[in-house]
């Protein structure tokens, strides 16, 4: 769904021409049927386009990926590809899914060029043969999730010598403590001497001291406030007790007629035993996590964006870059670890101009932490309550005899659910992140 250009703003008068696009790219993206870039696209593809280093903040839906796969796409074109053919252009995501709607748009983009540039898609949880039969014979550009890519790297399937730009995109979230090790060992792959473009909706002060110790005089680009598009995208905060949470959620379900609806919970056992609630009582939901198969979780995702599937009950997976037109609303039944995931979670309703709905379910316990998230986005969310789902009144003081539990309520744990490595990591790194914003 495109983004409207607003009369008055700058995207109003830009063309993709005047932002120095060659007339095949133009062509590309009216075939997309984007006839005006969106404001992300007007101040990174110029810059872009001239070998800037690019750190571009932008929310997610305003189309980002766009604003680096066409001046990436221009910029290989204008210059012949080495002998043997090796990947000149390197593009980064966190998540498998990311990779492959990102490598749909160079592709597609791509199609319209006069010469023939080869794009190789390769992320993990699916076999690494074909990955590396298709690297055979090289290519120009290689979208990758990190993992995958240094145990590519490990079979000398490609080398990375010869790329000139490298895309970050959800920059923050690959330069953040989860993906640290991995990150530092392509980095040392790729040569010192290239072009970077790092894109994320959010940058924790954090990790952009990180950003701006890989970039070389970057442009800077903040479209994310004021900009015309910016996702409209109402927030709500209905106070409920936890075990009444369920309850709510087939409540709102059956009082509005969405006909989509991305849940968030916290762990995979709650995606699965949440979705499993709801297929109990005849509604189509499905769970997404990290524990199911890769096939799995795109059969889960095509369904969804074909409407098969009315909820799809997630964990912070679906959280990061994933384009589902149209969804109308969100629900963080679990909130998020960090404001950083809360702002990537509301970020997949409202995109390209929709408007979009966030409802997040707040307990007495999760007050204090959903204030911080509010602080943080800078806008206070009204609590509400509901009728029949209103909390009750707060317990007296715990007398539990260990003061581990009187001190920490809801630390009980999940069922089923210890935090792998990686979540421990992303979770300090997160929690480093939100005590920096805070104190600064
Ligand atoms: P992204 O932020 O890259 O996930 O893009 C969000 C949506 O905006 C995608 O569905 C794109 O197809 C769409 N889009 C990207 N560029 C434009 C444009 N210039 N005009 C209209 N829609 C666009």
């Amino acid at each position: 769904m495109p983004a409207r250009p607003v009369p008055g703003s700058l995207n109003w008068i830009m063309t993709f021409d005047t932002c120095g696009l060659n007339p095949s790219l133009i062509h590309a993206a009216a075939q997309q049927g984007w006839h005006a870039p969106t404001d992300v696209q007007t101040q990174a593809i110029g810059p872009g386009l001239a070998s800037r280093d690019v750190c571009a903040c932008a929310q997610t839906g305003s189309g980002k990926t766009a604003a680096f796969a066409l001046p990436v796409l221009q910029r290989l074109t204008e210059a012949t590809a080495p002998a043997p053919r090796r990947p000149r252009a390197l593009v980064l995501v966190p998540t498998r899914e990311l990779a492959t709607q990102v490598g749909g748009e160079f592709m597609a983009l791509a199609r319209a060029l006069p010469q023939r540039l080869k794009t190789a898609v390769v992320f993990g949880g699916v076999s690494i043969n074909p990955q590396m039969l298709h690297l055979r014979g090289g290519a120009d550009i290689v979208i990758a999730t990190p993992g995958r890519l240094l145990d590519l790297l490990a079979h000398n399937a490609l080398t990375l010598d010869a790329v000139q730009m490298l895309v970050l995109d959800e920059a923050d979230r690959l330069l953040d403590l989860g993906f640290a090790d991995e990150l530092t060992q392509l980095l040392q792959r790729l040569p010192a001497r290239r072009q970077n473009l790092f894109f994320s909706a959010t940058f924790a002060p954090a990790v952009q001291a990180l950003a701006d110790s890989l970039l070389h005089d970057p442009v800077r680009v903040d479209v994310a406030a004021e900009s015309s598009d910016q996702p409209a995208i109402t927030q709500r905060a209905i106070h409920v007790d936890t075990h009444r949470r369920s309850p709510l959620l087939r409540h709102l379900l059956a009082e509005h007629d969405w006909d989509r609806v991305l849940v968030f919970v916290a762990t995979k056992y709650a995606a699965e035993q949440v979705a499993d609630k709801l297929r109990r009582v005849g509604l189509a939901a499905e769970p997404f996590h990290g524990m199911l198969s890769q096939g799995k979780r795109q059969q889960v995702l095509a369904d969804f964006k074909a409407r098969r599937i009315r909820v799809v009950v997630s964990t912070d997976l679906a959280g990061r870059g994933i384009d589902i037109a149209q969804l109308p609303v969100v629900i963080n039944f679990d909130l998020p670890r960090s404001a950083t995931d809360y702002i990537h979670r509301i970020g997949r309703t409202g995109r390209a101009g929709e408007p979009g709905l966030a409802i997040s379910f707040v307990s007495a316990g999760d007050e204090a932490h959903f204030r911080l998230i509010e602080k943080r986005q800078g806008l206070p969310v009204p609590r509400e309550q509901l009728d029949g789902f209103e909390p009750a009144p707060p317990a007296p003081a715990t007398t539990s005899a260990d003061p581990e539990v009187a001190a920490k309520p809801g630390t009980g744990g999940i069922k089923g659910r210890r935090p792998s490595k990686k979540d421990k990591l992303r979770a300090a790194a997160a929690t480093i992140s939100e005590a920096k914003a805070v104190e600064s």
